[in-house]
C-alpha cells in the first residue's frame, strides 16, 4: 500500500479542494510560516481516524471545518480524501478489492464524522484497524510533530514502548486483545444467567 494522493475539501486553512500528490520517492512542503504545512499533516493523521482534538491543535473536533476570514464565510464540513495505490493487493481483507483504495472522512457540523472505503459506508474503528495493520496511521512515529522529538526524549518508558510498539505494527493487535477480551466477558456474563435458568429449573 502506497500513499499516492491527500485532497482536502474545507479542511483548516484549506477551503477550495486542494490535492497533494504523493510522487515516488521524497516529497517536500515548503513555505512561509502559516502557510498550512502542519494543517496537511494533520489532514493525513485525521484521515487515518484521529479521535483528539488536541491532536488536531484544536479545542474540539469541528475547530477541523474552515472556520473563515475576512473575505470568505466559514464552511459547514470538512473532507479529507487519502487515495492508497493498493495494486501489490497488500490492503488487508474487506479493504483489498481494487488497485485503488479511497479512504474519505467528512465531518458535518452538529453531526459529526463519517468515512467511507472506495464509496462503502465503514466505522472509524475499521478504518484506524486498516493503518494500524499496516503498520502506519494517526499515531504512526513516521508522522513527527513540531517538538515531538524532545518531547520523546523527555518521556517515560512506558510512553517510549508504545512508540515502539507503533513501529513494530503490533499495535493493532492490541486493540483486536480487547475487542476479545470484551466478548469474553459478555460469554462468562451469559453463561453465568444460563447458569441461574437452569438452577432455577432444577
Ligand atoms: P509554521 O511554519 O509556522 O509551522 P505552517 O505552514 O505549518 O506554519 P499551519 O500551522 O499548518 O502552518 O497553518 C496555520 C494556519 O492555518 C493559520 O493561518 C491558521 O489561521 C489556519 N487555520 C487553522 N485552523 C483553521 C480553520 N479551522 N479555519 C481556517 N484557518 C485555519
Amino acid at each position: 500500500m502506497r500513499f499516492s494522493k491527500l485532497r482536502l475539501t474545507g479542511f483548516k486553512s484549506f477551503v477550495d479542494p486542494t490535492d497533494l500528490i504523493i510522487a515516488d520517492g521524497l516529497t517536500g512542503v515548503v513555505g512561509p510560516n502559516g502557510c498550512g504545512k502542519s494543517n496537511l499533516l494533520e489532514a493525513l493523521r485525521w484521515v487515518m481516524g484521529e479521535t483528539r482534538a488536541k491532536a488536531m491543535r484544536g479545542g474540539g473536533m469541528e475547530d477541523v471545518i474552515f472556520a473563515g476570514t475576512a473575505s470568505r464565510s466559514a464552511r459547514n464540513f470538512a473532507e479529507v480524501s487519502l487515495q492508497i495505490d493498493n495494486s501489490e493487493r497488500l490492503a488487508p481483507s474487506g479493504f483489498n478489492e481494487a488497485d485503488q483504495l479511497d479512504i474519505v472522512r467528512r465531518i458535518t457540523r452538529d453531526v459529526g464524522s463519517a468515512y467511507k472505503a472506495n464509496t462503502r459506508d465503514v466505522r472509524a474503528k475499521d478504518v484506524q484497524m486498516l493503518f494500524a495493520d499496516a503498520s502506519t496511521g494517526a499515531h504512526s512515529p513516521a508522522l513527527v510533530r513540531q517538538g515531538q522529538i524532545s518531547e520523546l526524549i523527555n518521556a517515560k518508558p512506558k510512553a517510549r514502548r508504545r512508540v515502539l510498539e507503533e513501529a513494530a505494527g503490533i499495535s493493532g493487535l492490541y486493540q483486536r486483545r480487547h475487542e476479545a477480551e470484551l466478548k469474553l466477558k459478555n460469554t462468562e456474563q451469559n453463561l453465568l444467567r444460563v447458569d441461574d435458568v437452569i438452577e432455577q429449573l432444577a
